[in-house]
């Protein structure tokens, strides 16, 4: 396989990392741009010394540094965690908009391949489930979460434009929850969440009655379905779902996550934030059937690993 490069905008995030180190081991030359607001620099620390590898700080919501010749780009770039995006809510806006435009603007001129990290969230709520890529979703525009919902929406609509109207060669993966070693203790989602405290004995926070659900995929099996997916056939523009149809309610993550610590703290009920999704579960018959992709890795082991790597991590710290 003749190697390539790569530019990994948010490279330096939770998935964005993992990505990069596939696509380094592949061969493969990457150039990760991150602005390292919610990624950080300890995340590539690894990959700083590798001959193929540079680190670009750079907010993708300005004009992109000039000369750049790249052969495939992956847009992972903006805070995916509901408290990070809607720390700085039109700034996540401007990074999903503005950051597609630029991006996309860079694939027209290189005439490079160009994969969308899209989301569940344009899903919204849902009133159906599994949900399948034509499904439409049912997101409130004006609530706490349309900045990133809304955002990835648009940048959906720029990807498939820019392939309507220039031709891009475009791939949209929508991303289910996924979790594994390298998510940040203080990520805000509920996987970290809840093993962090229960790896520190503090009681662990129940959103609402914990009986909305969600369906968690690895981090390995997702970068898997990224990369299949960007070396897919033209044809295969997507919007492909990715992620683990396996779905469960919180409170059975939260009991799952106490067995596996071995943690005896209590269960904080807290408020439901507004606009938290009852249901979420992907239909995966089209990654199945068009990339031959689906998840490998069962909640019980990932959640081990999940495990394993705070227990490092935190005592380190
Ligand atoms: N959640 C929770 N406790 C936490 C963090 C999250 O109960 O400490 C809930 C949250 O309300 C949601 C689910 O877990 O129903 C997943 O939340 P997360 O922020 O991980 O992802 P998203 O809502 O974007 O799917």
């Amino acid at each position: 396989m003749a190697s390539k490069r790569i530019l990994v905008s948010g490279g330096a995030g939770f998935l964005g990392a993992h990505l990069c180190e596939r696509l380094l081991d592949s061969g493969h030359c990457v150039v990760c741009l991150d602005s390292l607001v919610t990624g950080s620099r300890a995340n590539v620390q690894p990959f700083l010394t590798h001959p193929n590898f540079a680190l670009v700080v750079h907010d993708i919501t300005q004009p992109l540094p000039a000369g750049m010749v790249i052969d495939e780009i992956y847009n992972l770039a903006c805070p995916a965690s509901p408290p990070h995006y809607q720390a700085d809510p039109v700034h996540t806006v401007k990074t999903c908009v503005y950051g597609a435009i630029h991006l996309l603007e860079l694939a027209q001129q290189c005439g490079a391949r160009i994969l969308q990290a899209s989301t569940s969230e344009v899903y919204g709520d849902p009133e159906v489930s599994p949900q399948a890529e034509e499904y439409w979703g049912h997101v409130n525009p004006v609530g706490l979460r349309a900045c990133y919902d809304e955002g990835k929406r648009c940048a959906e609509t720029l990807f498939f434009d820019f392939h309507r109207r220039h031709g891009v060669e475009i791939r949209v993966a929508r991303i289910f929850n996924t979790y594994g070693p390298r998510m940040q203790a203080d990520d805000g989602r509920v996987v970290s969440n809840f093993i962090v405290q229960a790896l520190r004995g503090e009681p662990i926070t129940v959103y609402g009655d914990g009986l909305q659900t969600r369906s968690f995929c690895y981090v390995d099996d997702l970068i898997e379905g990224l990369v299949a997916l960007m070396a897919g056939p033209s044809s295969v523009t997507g919007p492909v779902n990715l992620g683990n149809p396996a779905e469960i309610t919180i409170r059975e993550l939260a009991d799952r996550v106490l067995m596996l610590t071995g943690a005896s703290v209590t269960v904080d009920f807290r408020p439901l934030p507004q606009d938290d999704p009852r249901q979420r579960r992907p239909d995966i018959a089209r990654a199945r059937e068009l990339l031959g992709w689906a998840p490998s890795v069962p909640l019980s082991v990932g959640l081990e690993k999940t495990v394993a790597y705070f227990r490092q991590h935190l005592l380190a710290a």
